[in-house]
């Protein structure tokens, strides 16, 4: 599944590529995505507009248009965007198509459709139902440990779980989580209201690191993630505990641990992780 650091990536390569671009048509091949794409929508507020600049929300890539319009994609679980020349052979899971004046296409491929599309005026966006209730970007400035700490009192909740909500913090997939939790020393089951305000400070510094480090290397390649340009990713983030069920510990030798924390397989070390 593409995480943030995925998503980031993408922006990263396409704001090199779209700003100034004008969409000249917009191809919808298949609405049914995880909201059905509202094709007419999508001419009004994009068709004939130029790219202004690009931002990411949590894992939305939002693509902002000259008048004030802006388009909110979602990879889902499988999705890709491939920045391809006009000519190039559609795949049959080529849903929505973007073109540019300058005869390329922006091509969402999502053999699974969880990924979404839509348009929406740019001062509505932050309203726009699946971004309102979003928590903090981990490595912005409101992001703070104070914030977790006060947020977490009193949960029972387990850690893991708390981290990867994204009306709490966002970005926090399963992988980096497990991978957070084990830098910083705490086992993920612990209750996130149990953890002191120094050990939330270690925490949300090994949620910045493990997440810069991931976007340093344009993502994980644990899917068949590839770059908009249709490259495969070629970039591997070094995995502390993540996948190693069995396997020992590069500090303590131990064997990782595995168990499933709301539903998601975890790994930690039973003896690194109190
Ligand atoms: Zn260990």
């Amino acid at each position: 599944m593409p995480e943030l650091p995925e998503v980031e990536t993408i922006r990263r390569s396409l704001a090199v590529k779209l700003p100034n671009r004008t969409v000249t048509e917009i191809t919808v091949r298949d609405t049914r995505l995880r909201e059905p794409v509202n094709e007419e929508r999508l001419n009004q507020l994009i068709r004939g507009r130029k790219v202004v600049s690009l931002s990411r929300r949590a894992k939305y890539l939002l693509i902002h248009f000259d008048v004030g319009s802006c388009l909110i994609l979602h990879l889902g679980m499988s999705g890709r965007l491939l920045l391809l020349p006009a000519m190039h052979p559609f795949d049959k899971h080529d849903h929505v198509i973007f073109a540019f004046d300058n005869d390329t296409e922006l091509r969402l491929r999502d053999p699974r459709r969880f990924g979404s599309v839509a348009a929406v005026i740019e001062a509505e966006l932050t309203e726009h139902p699946p971004l309102r209730h979003l928590g903090p970007e981990p490595l912005s400035s409101e992001c703070t440990a104070q914030y977790l700490f006060e947020r977490s009192r009193k949960l029972k909740a387990p850690v893991k779980n708390f981290i990867m909500d994204q009306q709490v913090i966002v970005g926090v997939g399963n992988i980096y989580a497990s991978e957070s939790l084990f830098l910083a020393g705490i086992h993920p089951l612990r209750a996130a209201g149990r953890i002191s305000y120094p050990r939330w400070q270690k925490l949300l510094g090994a949620i910045k690191q493990v997440l810069k480090a991931a976007i340093k290397q344009g993502g994980t390649t644990l899917t068949d993630f590839r770059d908009s340009d249709g490259e495969m990713g070629y970039f591997q983030v070094k995995l502390r505990v993540y996948g190693r069920a069995g396997m020992p510990c590069f500090t303590c030798g131990t064997a990782i641990r595995s168990c499933v924390v709301g539903g998601r397989s975890t790994f930690y070390c039973p003896k690194c992780q109190k």
